[in-house]
This record gives structure tokens, C-alpha cells and sequence, in this order.
């Protein structure tokens, strides 16, 4: 395995986000580029090494195929297509799920062993998906889950209580859409609660309910104005990738497999969890209350509703 060697399959504008966050970054070796457009790959390969000269670090960017999976350490699956008009999320989760599925064989042909990590929505059930069909342990394969949603979170708190963004420790969990949710008795700012800093300062508790709901509208928000949001996912999964590659052991918001945390079993969905060189090290087990725990397991209710109308099926066949 080359240590710090990446591959892309999905060249879009989420894909090409993340791309372009690791050259102006430095510290990834190696980035190659699949896409099922190849001409593309090879376009963003040239434009891309076009900015070398005032990258801070090299970087090989290459366009290539699925051998090149073989001795990558990560990678990364932002490959799909988008909801049409008049297409459910239903209709759309089965298409994505046959492209996820194909691409994660070809993946594994290659002989990988490393780390795959999943942007293609709907996210949780297209990291249940590679998991299933790739074979690998479940700690091997992690979906952005929540991830850009605490950011969302972080950016908003950070917003309202005007403090940097840095030091708000607020997660969102569940369900990267509708049904997520913030265990706010475990948000922090610095050293002290959101929920004391709202007293404290005479802000009224209602505005958190705000704050939650800007995120979980933030991308129909942003679709809505520029048709479809890729920086800000491009940004947490450049994070993702170098919370593998550097074996961080940092806590982000991955879709990952419960197997008896939070009562839930059998699901990959968004929770706090140690990142390292080999995945998810562990999941952080928060004491939710009896509200939050509901909302857990309505999220996980939907997303297995949603599996068992016809993904499972994709999945099993040949
Ligand atoms: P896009 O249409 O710009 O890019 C998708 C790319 O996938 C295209 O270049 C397309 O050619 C490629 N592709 C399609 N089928 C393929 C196949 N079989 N093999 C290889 N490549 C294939 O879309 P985008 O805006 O980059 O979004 C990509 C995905 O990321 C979507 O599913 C989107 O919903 C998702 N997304 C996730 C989050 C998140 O938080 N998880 C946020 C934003 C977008």
C-alpha cells in the first residue's frame, strides 16, 4: 500500500472539490482520477497540475482506471447521479445503488485493502451498500454520514454566538437529511455548554431549534440558488481523508456500522467516531436522552425502510 495515495471515482463537482482542497493543502502523494466521462478525468488531471507551481507541497495527479485502486491507502466514492425532477429519493437511491455497487466491484478486482469512504447520497445507504458488496470490515468503509452537516452546525453556532468555528464542539447526528438531530446537552463552546452560554447570555433556547433547522435546510437552500453544493462536502471529505492518512484518531460525525451502540443494529448512520489509519477506531457511545434516542431511531428507522424497499434486493442480485 503507497502511504498518502488516493483515488476519486465520481470526477464531478463534489469529487473535484475535494481535488482541489488536497492541492492547495499539500500532503497527499498521489491523487488519481475515475470517472465513467474518462475524457473528463483527463481535463481535470491537466487543470488541476496546472496549479502546481503554487501548490505548497507536489502532488501527482493522474486521470487512470481501476488498477490504480490496488495499492491506494484511500478511496473515495463521490460517483452518482443527481435527483431528477419528479424522481423520488426512493427512485434515485436504486439508480445510485447500481452505480455504487458496480463501482465497488471493480474497486475490490483491483486487489484494494485499504479504506473506502462514501459521499454518494444517500449517504448512509450507499456506505451500507460498498460494505455489503465489497467485503471489507466494517471499520474499512465509512460514509461522510454527518459530517458536513456538524460543520454546517459549527459555522451557525459560531455565527450566532460570535465565537470561531474552531472552538464550537457541536455534533449533528442521525441521518445525513431530514431526520438528523443535535444532542445539544454535548455542545460546547471552548469549555462551556451552548445551552449555559444561551442562559447566561438571555438568548432564548427556541434559537438552538433555529439553528438546526438552517442546517438540515441548508442544502435545499443552496440547490435551490446554485443547483448543487460540492465545496463545503469537497472540504469534509479532504478532512476525512486526512484524518486515514495521517492515523489522526480524530473524532468526526462518520456514517458507520452500529452493532449494539445506541440499541441499533445492522445500519450505517451518522455518529461520532475515532478516525484513524484503520477507519473507524471506535464509536464515541454519547448518553442521549430519551428525545435524542427517539430521533436516532426514527433516522435509522428510515433508513432501513428505505433499504428494504428494493436496495437489499440490488444488492443480492448477480
Ligand atoms: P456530479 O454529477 O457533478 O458528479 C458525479 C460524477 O459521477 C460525474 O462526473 C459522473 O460522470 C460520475 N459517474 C456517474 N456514474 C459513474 C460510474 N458508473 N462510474 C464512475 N463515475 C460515474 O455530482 P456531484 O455534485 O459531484 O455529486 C456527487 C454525489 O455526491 C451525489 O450523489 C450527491 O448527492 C452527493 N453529495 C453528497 C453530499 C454529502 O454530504 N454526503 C453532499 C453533496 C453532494
Amino acid at each position: 500500500m503507497k502511504k498518502g495515495k488516493v483515488v476519486l471515482v465520481g470526477a464531478g463537482f463534489v469529487g473535484m472539490s475535494m481535488a482541489y482542497s488536497m492541492l492547495n493543502k499539500g500532503g497527499i502523494e498521489e491523487l488519481v482520477l475515475i470517472d465513467i466521462d474518462k475524457e473528463k478525468t483527463v481535463g481535470e488531471e491537466m487543470d488541476l497540475s496546472h496549479g502546481l507551481p503554487y501548490a505548497p507541497r507536489k502532488m501527482v495527479i493522474k486521470s487512470g482506471d481501476y488498477t490504480a485502486c490496488k495499492d491506494a491507502q484511500t478511496v473515495v466514492i463521490t460517483a452518482g447521479v443527481a435527483q431528477k425532477p419528479g424522481q423520488t429519493r426512493l427512485e434515485l437511491a436504486q439508480v445510485n445503488t447500481k452505480i455504487v455497487k458496480q463501482i465497488t466491484k471493480s474497486v475490490m478486482e483491483s486487489g484494494f485493502n485499504g479504506i473506502i469512504i462514501v459521499a454518494s447520497n444517500p449517504v448512509d445507504i450507499m456506505t451500507y451498500v460498498v460494505w455489503k458488496v465489497s467485503g471489507l470490515p466494517k471499520n474499512k468503509v465509512i460514509g461522510t454520514g454527518t459530517v458536513l452537516d456538524t460543520a454546517r452546525l459549527r459555522y451557525l453556532v459560531a455565527d450566532y454566538l460570535k465565537v470561531s468555528s474552531k472552538n464550537v464542539h457541536a455534533y449533528i447526528m442521525g441521518e445525513h437529511g431530514d431526520s438528523s438531530f443535535v444532542p445539544w446537552d454535548h455542545a460546547y463552546v471552548g469549555c462551556k455548554k451552548v445551552k449555559d452560554i444561551m442562559k447566561d447570555n438571555h438568548h432564548p433556547m427556541e434559537d438552538l431549534k433555529k439553528i438546526h433547522k438552517g442546517v438540515v435546510n441548508a442544502a435545499y437552500e443552496i440547490i435551490e440558488k446554485k443547483k448543487a453544493t460540492y465545496y463545503g462536502i469537497g472540504m469534509a471529505l479532504d478532512r476525512l481523508v486526512r484524518a486515514v492518512i495521517d492515523n489522526e484518531n480524530s473524532i468526526l460525525t462518520v456514517s458507520t456500522y452500529l452493532e449494539n451502540q445506541y440499541g441499533q443494529n445492522d445500519i450505517y448512520i451518522g455518529v461520532p467516531a475515532i478516525i484513524n489509519r484503520n477507519g473507524v477506531r471506535e464509536l464515541i457511545e454519547l448518553n442521549l436522552n430519551d428525545y435524542e434516542q427517539e430521533k436516532l431511531d426514527h433516522s435509522c428507522k428510515l433508513i432501513k425502510e428505505m433499504r428494504q424497499q428494493s436496495i437489499e434486493k440490488i444488492i443480492e442480485s448477480k
